[in-house]
């Protein structure tokens, strides 16, 4: 069985038929759908031409719910308001009782991810059992668009997204984009690369992080994910092994690459059902 965990609907020209053909072809049996309610003014303008969004962000909520509601068997809802509205929690609320939302993601927000009104949702989704997936990214990637800025950054690095999950012990963390991936080595390639590449130094902040909070777990999703477990695959191999009940498969794009890499590993069988969909089940049953 394998679950794409961190995918979007009406994305990249993706819409419900045809993420279900895609899936069909790439052996997938279920995807989680997420979100992306980020406000108009804290996302690049690129985002309009991949996404068919309107006033509540580039992937509302109703997008996500009208592809759950054409095939529920075959999707996992999920639902990230953004925590600085202050009907946050209670939007949330609703949705989980009235649509059965599983999973509180995707928060891509301008904002510290240990925002009070963040951890305040956060604890929410604790109780409530719902992972929860942010996009870590500090904008380093901004091939000289913005002459006189970087890119967008999201969730003000590292550590906030490290005081976020230590300030909220009940509540499992997915690790997500550029910003999560670049700290898998210890050097400082995610000051200027979104995809900073070359063998991993040990001892990096993903590796410690997944080390000291059992509430951390990772999203192998994207470029940013693959990237970084192309960077040394001796090192991914033990990476993949220690924290084998941890690392969830997902794609946030619509193509097989993760699937050829982690099949080319050799990793035990076992290992890889954890990560195609017995780890992800046990988040969401
Ligand atoms: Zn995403």
């Amino acid at each position: 069985m394998i679950i794409d965990s961190h995918n979007h609907p009406n994305y990249l020209g993706y819409t419900t038929d045809k993420i279900l053909a895609d899936m069909a072809q790439n052996n997938i049996d279920r995807t989680w759908l997420l979100t992306l309610e980020t406000p108009d003014h804290e996302y690049s303008p690129a985002y309009y031409r991949i996404t068919r969004g309107n006033e509540d962000g580039p992937i509302p909520f109703t997008s996500c719910l009208a592809s759950f509601q054409q095939a529920p068997d075959k999707f996992v809802l999920g639902y990230a308001p953004d925590p600085r509205h202050p009907h946050a929690i209670d939007k949330l609320e609703a949705a989980i009782e009235l649509y059965n939302v599983r999973v509180c993601g995707e928060i891509m927000l301008r904002m510290m991810y240990d925002n009070w009104d963040a951890v305040r949702l956060f604890q929410f989704c604790g109780k409530k059992g719902l992972p929860v997936i942010v996009e870590v990214n500090y904008g380093a990637g901004s091939d000289g668009r913005f002459p006189n800025r970087p890119g967008y950054w999201y969730g003000g690095g590292i550590e906030a997204y490290e005081r976020a999950i230590r300030e909220c012990p009940e509540t499992n963390f997915l690790g997500h984009g550029p910003g999560f991936w670049s700290h898998i080595s210890a050097d400082e390639g995610y000051k200027s690369s979104d995809y900073p590449r070359g063998e991993v130094a040990p001892g990096g902040k993903v590796v410690q992080m997944m080390r000291e909070y059992p509430n951390l777990y990772c999203d192998l999703s994207a470029f940013s994910g693959l990237n970084a477990l192309k960077r040394d695959v001796e090192f991914t191999k033990e990476f993949l092994l220690e924290f084998q009940d941890r690392i969830l498969y997902g794609r946030d794009q619509y193509d097989n690459h993760l699937q050829e890499f982690l099949n080319a590993l050799e990793l035990p069988q076992d290992v890889l059902d954890k990560i195609y969909a017995g780890n992800s089940l046990r988040l969401v049953p």
